[in-house]
């Protein structure tokens, strides 16, 4: 086992990697931005190393100082949290250069998976269904035109090197086809570095469900069943729950089967996430698959009982997977939502100091948070300040958990999206479980006059 895993990572993640190191016993470093010199990661972690200035590509994303803080302290693994570098495979093979273990699959899996077309591909020989769309990346307006007229509208273009719901169009008609291409394929270059887009067929109105898998080195493969994350702002995550409302035990069982299958296909190892869209008709198409530990890995863990980055460490470790598949058991309902400071009204960024901070424990509830009285929330980072995970004996319970916690959640001094999640839990969709990734529309009001702050581009 590890004697010391550095964490190339900050806020809550950082700390629930500290969580599980102490609990196995291993010691921690935490590396830190300026801007994070009093955070709690830092506080709790075994050693510390500042790492650069705020900026993240100065500081988290600075390969040569997180390898450096590696080497001087000697941490013998890296554990990359979710964001950041943690689906670099460029981090990946440096770590493997210098013999440091990096916590996540081998470079060449992460490499697949991260070109998003190439990852179809892969995915679609494993017998893995896929949305109709283009084979491989498309880069002039003619190719886009025919694939999207043999596929038919609407289509939505996006960028292979894709994440955070960043450079995807919808494109509802050809007339539209020429400029989504292009504002698209800026955008990806802008945001990773490659303009390389596809296509594939639109779904109105889906749902997102994502299967959680671990892999050993010596090739066993489980799922931990599935996640449903279909409440969302602009293709960003804001509510999860496991299990969805929407499966059965038949089907959960065969798409968790499938999804062995195609992780086994591609030798995939560590955690990792299967993410899929269900149609209104119940059938599964292929998304992406998230090399990486996901924000929303507690839903899971509550209903298993399975440390998930736990369960990470060993496997980089070379143990052997302690459970087989049919010692998963799915206990109750879990549900998770984000908290990030964010006007609830607006999204616009609320960063500044938090005066005061109370979140309510009791039964069924786990907080995954950095925030506490007196601290900072940065400008210079994702506004999520907080996790709120609620266990109920069934949906029911779970969602009168979240409630009473977020109406007994205290925070002062700066604007949190705790009175939207409110919103979200009083809709009778929601609690009938009729979710959809068009959820979020019924709050979007009318564009307003420009300069008033409107939700108007959230359309
Ligand atoms: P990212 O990696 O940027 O998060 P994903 O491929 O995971 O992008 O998609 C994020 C979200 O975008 C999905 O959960 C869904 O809401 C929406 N989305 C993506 N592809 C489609 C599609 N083909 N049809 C409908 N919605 C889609």
């Amino acid at each position: 086992m590890f004697k010391k895993i550095l964490i190339a990572n900050r806020g809550e993640i950082a700390l629930r990697v500290i969580v599980a190191c102490r609990e196995l016993g291993i010691k921690t470093v935490a590396v830190y931005s300026e801007a994070d010199e009093n955070s709690l990661h830092v506080r709790f972690a075994d050693e510390d190393v500042c790492i650069g200035p705020p900026r993240s590509a100065d500081s988290y994303l600075n390969v040569p100082a997180i390898i450096s803080a590696a080497e001087i302290t000697g941490a013998d693994a890296i554990h990359p949290g979710y964001g950041f570098l943690s689906e670099s495979a460029y981090l990946a093979e440096v770590c493997e250069a210098c013999h440091i273990r990096f916590i996540g699959p081998d470079p060449a899996v992460i490499k697949l998976m991260g070109d998003k077309s190439r990852a179809k591909r892969a995915m679609k020989k494993a017998g893995v269904p896929m949305l109709p769309g283009s084979d491989g990346p498309v880069d002039g307006e003619e190719k886009a035109l025919k694939v999207a007229w043999d596929i038919g509208y609407p289509v939505i273009i996006k960028a292979v090197a894709g994440g955070g719901g960043r450079g995807m169009r919808i494109v509802k008609s050809p007339a539209e086809m020429g400029n989504a291409l292009r504002t698209a394929q800026r955008e990806a270059e802008a945001a990773f570095g490659v303009g390389d887009v596809y296509i594939e067929k639109y779904l109105v109105a889906p749902r997102h469900i994502e299967f959680q898998v671990l892999g050993d080195h010596h090739g066993n493969v489980v799922h931990l069943g599935e996640r449903e994350c279909s409440i969302q702002r602009r293709h960003q995550k804001l509510v999860e729950e496991s299990p969805s409302p929407a499966l059965s035990d038949k089907v959960r069982r065969k798409m968790g089967h499938l999804v062995v299958d195609a992780a086994k296909a591609v030798q995939y190892t560590n955690a990792g996430t299967f993410e899929f869209l269900m149609d209104t008709d119940g059938k599964f198409y292929f998304m992406e698959a998230n090399t990486r530990l996901q924000v929303e890995h507690p839903v899971t863990e509550m209903v298993t009982g399975i440390d998930i980055v736990k369960e990470q460490i060993r496997i980089a470790a070379g143990e052997r997977l302690s459970f087989k598949q049919s010692e998963v058991t799915f206990t109750g309902h879990s549900i998770e939502c984000r908290i990030n400071a964010e006007d609830p009204e607006t999204f616009t960024p609320s960063p500044g100091v938090i005066h005061a901070w109370s979140v309510p424990g009791g039964p069924g509830v786990r907080i995954d948070t950095f925030a506490h009285s007196e601290c900072t929330v940065s400008p210079y980072y994702d506004s999520m300040i907080a996790k709120i995970i609620c266990h109920g004996r069934d949906r029911h319970e779970a969602i009168a958990r979240m409630r009473r916690t977020l109406e007994m959640t205290v925070v002062e001094g700066i604007k949190t999206t705790v009175p939207m999640h409110l919103k979200i839990l009083a809709e009778p969709d929601f609690t009938a479980g009729k979710l959809s990734t068009a959820f979020m529309d019924r709050f979007v009001v009318a564009p307003k006059p420009a300069g008033s702050g409107s939700l108007a581009e959230a359309s």
